[in-house]
């Protein structure tokens, strides 16, 4: 037997070391693995294409799922929990359910250090469901288009802190956020943008996730983010309507204050066109539970600018320029933290959650 990993080892530095070692720990462990292209290449040439791991032993009739990188830069957490997790298998027994990983979904992203994909989509606001448009924007987005999205490349003096302070003065914080984090389908270069049809991925994974699921009754799915909320803690978030039965699997498996599903909150927004209501709403499997992981990182207003900056820095500035170079670092420190201690609490943190999602499944839960 190896030896168990170091958690801070589960971190890659980029896409290709993830995706590598994503692929070997998953074969060792005996697990089928696909690649999906997805028709770009990434920095250093090589063709995109985001990996899809089905373990062979486990019962069909229960699947756990668990997702990462929709958000791109996102995925240096989510993918080291899954490597964490296979790791952890490793060493001891396989979860009775059949384990599904969903590794890197937006690689593009997770490639260049940004939230977005290779259409500046945001993935997790393109999920509409059959008779939504893609278009629209929330009421007020109009307005911030122009301090969101700045048409000009990077400078060093961006008056941004003294303007968002002064934009949260005005409109309160929560209305603001809604406001831009909400999804918008209208200004293909702007943040949050949701497309003007459903990406490649979404057509990937329609396709093939009746295969990957089929034969199953009960589906627990666990799609890891990062970037809303108090550093180093986590919520999950619920972005459809749960059933009694749903509920009472949230609050026995996790705890009672382990979710949010009110659209009212402090933390989640109403957003449009999320991965999670999307798979209820295809039916893949009768009883469909999709929780949203959510770990916090730095203050909202923090990671807004560094959203912005990146945006900026990708659409307008040069890819080789220092400017464009260091705006993608800061993303990437926004989304995952170096700090040891950070990773090290939500990384013990998630895996933990995977293990109540495995034991709810199994009938070993609280409730
Ligand atoms: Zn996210």
């Amino acid at each position: 037997m190896e030896l168990a990993l170091n958690v801070l080892d589960s971190f890659s530095q980029d896409y290709p070391e993830a995706q590598s070692r994503f692929r070997e720990a998953a074969t060792k462990l005996g697990f089928s693995l696909e690649s999906h292209s997805i028709g770009e290449n990434g920095p250093d040439g090589s063709e995109l294409s985001f990996d899809v791991a089905c373990s062979t032993g486990g019962d069909p009739s229960r699947v756990l799922v668990i997702s990462s990188g929709i958000h791109g830069v996102e995925g240096f957490f989510g993918s080291a929990v899954q490597l964490g997790m296979l790791d952890e298998w490793s060493q001891g027994e396989m979860p009775q359910p059949k384990v599904v990983l969903l590794h890197g979904l937006n690689a593009y992203g997770f490639a260049y250090s940004r939230r977005f994909n290779e259409d500046n989509v945001d993935p997790n606001r393109n999920f509409l469901l059959a008779g939504q448009p893609f278009a629209g924007s929330p009421p007020g987005y109009a307005e911030l288009d122009s301090f969101l999205n700045p048409k000009r490349p990077p400078s060093s003096w961006e008056p941004f802190s003294a303007k968002a302070v002064w934009l949260i003065a005005q409109h309160g914080m929560s209305k603001l956020r809604s406001a831009i984090a909400s999804g918008q389908y209208d200004y293909p270069q702007g943040l949050f943008f949701g497309g003007k049809g459903p990406t490649r991925m979404q057509t990937i994974l329609q396709q093939n996730m009746p295969r990957w699921l089929a034969g199953s009754e009960q589906v627990v799915h666990l799609d890891f983010h990062t970037g809303l909320g108090a550093w180093g803690t986590w919520k999950l978030l619920i972005d459809y309507p749960l059933s009694e039965l749903q509920r009472k699997q949230l609050a026995g498996w996790f705890g009672a204050d382990s979710f949010e599903a009110n659209t009212e909150s402090d933390i989640a927004y109403d957003a449009r066109g999320g991965f999670g209501q999307w798979c209820v709403a295809q039916k893949f499997s009768p009883e469909y539970l999709f929780a949203c992981a959510e770990f916090g990182t730095y203050p909202a207003v923090k990671v807004l600018a560094g959203l912005r900056a990146e945006n900026q820095a990708h659409h307008w500035g040069k890819a080789e320029a220092a400017s464009t170079r260091k705006a993608k670092q800061t993303l990437k420190e926004l989304f995952c933290p170096s700090a040891a201690s950070w990773r090290e609490e939500v990384l013990r943190q998630s895996k933990q959650l995977v293990r109540q999602a495995e034991q709810g499944m199994c009938g070993e839960g609280k409730s």
